[in-house]
């Protein structure tokens, strides 16, 4: 098939125009600095939209989840239960503070965090008092039974909305729910400011400290006071222009992407495939439209750390094809955020599955067992070019370039 002349994003960012009015503002000011109007703005209206009381602009998603773990507290040695399936950048931070991330595994039913192997790791580790859970691909699991399962154990919850500005469950929006909120407008969020990210809470005391640390942690005197280390983390009013510029986008970006992923799924529904799940009550961002491949369908492949093979056969197909077919045409998939449990920085970290200690059952997994229900996704599923400003046809040929696989 023609490969497309322009190549076709994953998901690249979409400016409209108002973002470089806020950014000439502050050149013409001469804000050019991690103070301004943009920065004051943006604290205000997307708190506001998320349903949250205070929001401090970063300079990175990351930055606000290193500030949400210093806010719960971890300390060298301490255990944090953490999200399996995620980007690294969920649990990195943990590390930062000398924290020990323990995975925890992945449920069938929303791709996030499955409530009943967080309370098997609670009867595991009792002693855990920290639960950092991210919402994948723009998708909120059943938050309301991971707080409710925190709570009952004392423990804080970060939420790690970075994928899911937007979206919601049971009307409460991504980055409202946790103790300590991340959202980040990374390059290739559903908004972004090229870079940057906001630590959202209710508490005023909390904002006010992560406004401290984030400056180099100075203390109200005459001269340069310091009491504790400091970052420098704070957002850049140039940067806090462009986020300015696309807020009143996040709605049509969403219903962009939602469009994207029904035409998936209604051009992929006489396949052997399924879209990745969007559980009752959750209203998604749908930043990413993903794939699943069904079991029976799939052919034998086999990845090692770096490289993938597998072998063709009539009327199946697996990921590493699919991917392979789609990078034919000049457009980008990925496959599906390899489970943290398995990068070779973390494989000595303890794995909890619904069924208990998952590193003890590695064997089974190797065997074929689907107990580690995060592995299994990754093995089967994948990530489909999302892009917002991709069209209708060049979707048609991505579906078209999907179907041949499966000839
Ligand atoms: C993008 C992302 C982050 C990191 O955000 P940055 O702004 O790039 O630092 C964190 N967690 C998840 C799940 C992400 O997808």
């Amino acid at each position: 098939m023609e490969p497309f002349e322009k190549k076709v994003w994953l998901s690249s960012p979409t400016m409209h125009g108002d973002e470089m009015k806020w950014v000439k503002e502050a050149y013409d000011t001469n804000w050019m600095s991690t103070v301004g109007a943009n920065i004051n703005e943006i604290e205000k209206i997307i708190p506001e939209k998320i349903g949250c009381k205070y929001g401090v602009a970063l300079s990175a998603g990351t930055a606000a989840l290193h500030m949400a773990v210093k806010l719960a507290g971890v300390k060298p040695g301490d255990k944090v239960f953490c999200s399996d399936m995620t980007f690294s950048a969920t649990v990195n931070p943990v590390t930062y503070e000398g924290g020990v991330p323990v995975f925890i595994d992945t449920e069938y039913e929303s791709w996030n965090m499955d409530p009943v192997a967080l309370e098997k790791a609670f009867e595991i580790y009792p002693e855990v008092k920290v639960v950092m859970v991210a919402h994948l691909y723009g998708t909120l699991g059943n938050f309301e039974k991971i707080i409710e399962i925190a709570k009952k154990h004392n423990a804080v919850v970060i939420e790690d909305a970075a994928e899911a500005l937007g979206a919601s469950y049971n009307g409460k929006r991504a980055g409202s729910f946790g103790d300590f909120n991340c959202i980040s407008f990374n390059g290739n969020k559903i908004i972004t400011g090229t870079c940057g990210g906001m630590l959202l809470t209710d508490d005023l005391e909390t904002a006010n400290k992560v406004r401290k640390w984030s400056t180099q942690a100075r203390e109200n005197a005459p001269w340069y006071q310091h009491e504790e280390i400091g970052y420098n983390y704070r957002m850049s009013n140039v940067i806090a222009g462009i986020v300015r510029g696309q807020v009143p986008y996040l709605e049509e970006h969403i219903s962009q992407k939602k469009e994207i992923y029904e035409r998936y799924q209604e051009g992929l529904k006489d396949l052997p495939v399924k879209m990745n799940p969007i559980p009752e009550g959750c209203t998604p961002n749908y930043w990413l439209s993903c794939m699943i491949i069904d079991k029976d369908a799939m052919e034998k492949q086999v990845r090692g750390e770096k490289e993938a093979l597998y072998i063709s056969e009539k009327g199946k197909s697996c990921p590493t094809e699919i991917l392979e077919a789609i990078s034919s045409i000049n457009a980008e998939g990925r496959p599906i955020w390899k489970p943290m449990h398995m990068q070779p920085i973390f494989r000595n970290h303890p794995f909890v599955t619904r069924n208990g200690n998952g590193r003890a059952r590695t064997n089974a997994y190797i065997a074929g067992s689907v107990e580690d229900i995060g592995m299994d996704i990754f093995n089967r599923g994948l990530c489909l070019p999302s892009d917002n400003k991709m069209t209708k046809e060049e979707q048609d040929r991505i579906i078209e370039v999907i179907h041949q696989c499966f000839n």
